[in-house]
């Protein structure tokens, strides 16, 4: 079993936004980036990492009515987008949970990562401590296995409330296999954009990633023609 982490800085301040739509020539360079980390690492990963079963999601910490709608309508989403089965558990504790999301507990994040063998430096503890929003994935094989996400709290209503859909947004994106963050692009997870939900981009990359064409496993290669060819006969959703 193997993990990697993404650091998220959903509480920054949003620079500036890039609107552009790329048409599909350019969305397969942003999937490149975006599921292979192609802009971002000396060496992309060679293969396609995703979820092959439904997926089962816990809440823990300070589950918020507002934090718990907010959750779900995100899994919906996914869900409609990628496609893939991905809903709540009632449960916080249930055993069987792929993802588990830690509503604004630093601590018990902190614990749970310690106790499944993450390594938890300091600059995380401060990260997290100071309320960053903060994902870790691990795989078995090419198979997303599992992982957990924590959630901050903090500011006024107003600056909490969009930095919870910004978080849960971006943190669920990266536990589906949208593993890292494109560099020029109009999506929830640019650092750039200033956007609290997913652009019609993300939702173009979850249905590339999710494709009957495509699956874990699948060399880079192979997999950008494949989203390549994929690309015309998605459906055209709006903004
Ligand atoms: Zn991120």
């Amino acid at each position: 079993m193997s993990f990697r982490t993404a650091a998220c800085l959903a509480a920054a301040l949003a620079a500036a936004a890039c609107g552009h739509h790329p048409d599909d020539a350019g969305m397969v360079p942003i999937f490149d980036q975006v599921v292979f980390g192609s802009g971002n690492l000396d060496t992309p990963l060679g293969t396609v990492y995703r979820w092959e079963r439904p997926v089962r999601v816990a809440a823990r910490g300070k589950r918020k009515a507002g934090s718990m709608a907010g959750l779900e309508r995100v899994l919906a989403e996914i869900s409609g987008a990628a496609p893939l089965a991905i809903a709540l558990t009632p449960t916080p504790q249930d055993a069987a949970a792929d993802i588990i999301v830690f509503f604004e507990d630093g601590e018990a994040y902190l614990d749970y990562l310690s106790r499944r063998g993450a390594r938890v430096n300091e600059s995380r503890r401060a990260a997290i401590a100071a309320g960053y929003c903060w994902s870790i994935t691990w795989t078995v094989g090419h198979e997303i296995d599992e992982a957990a996400l924590f959630v901050g709290g903090g500011g006024t209503p107003a600056e909490a409330a969009k930095r919870l859909r910004q978080c849960l947004y971006h943190e669920l994106a990266h536990a589906v296999g949208l593993a890292y963050h494109p560099s020029d692009a109009f999506s929830i997870l640019n650092h750039e954009s200033v956007t609290a939900r997913f652009t019609r981009i993300d939702r173009v990359l979850l249905a590339l990633l999710y494709s009957g064409s495509v699956s874990s496993g699948m060399k880079r290669a192979d997999a950008l023609r494949a989203a390549a060819k994929i690309l015309p006969n998605l459906p055209r959703p709006k903004e």
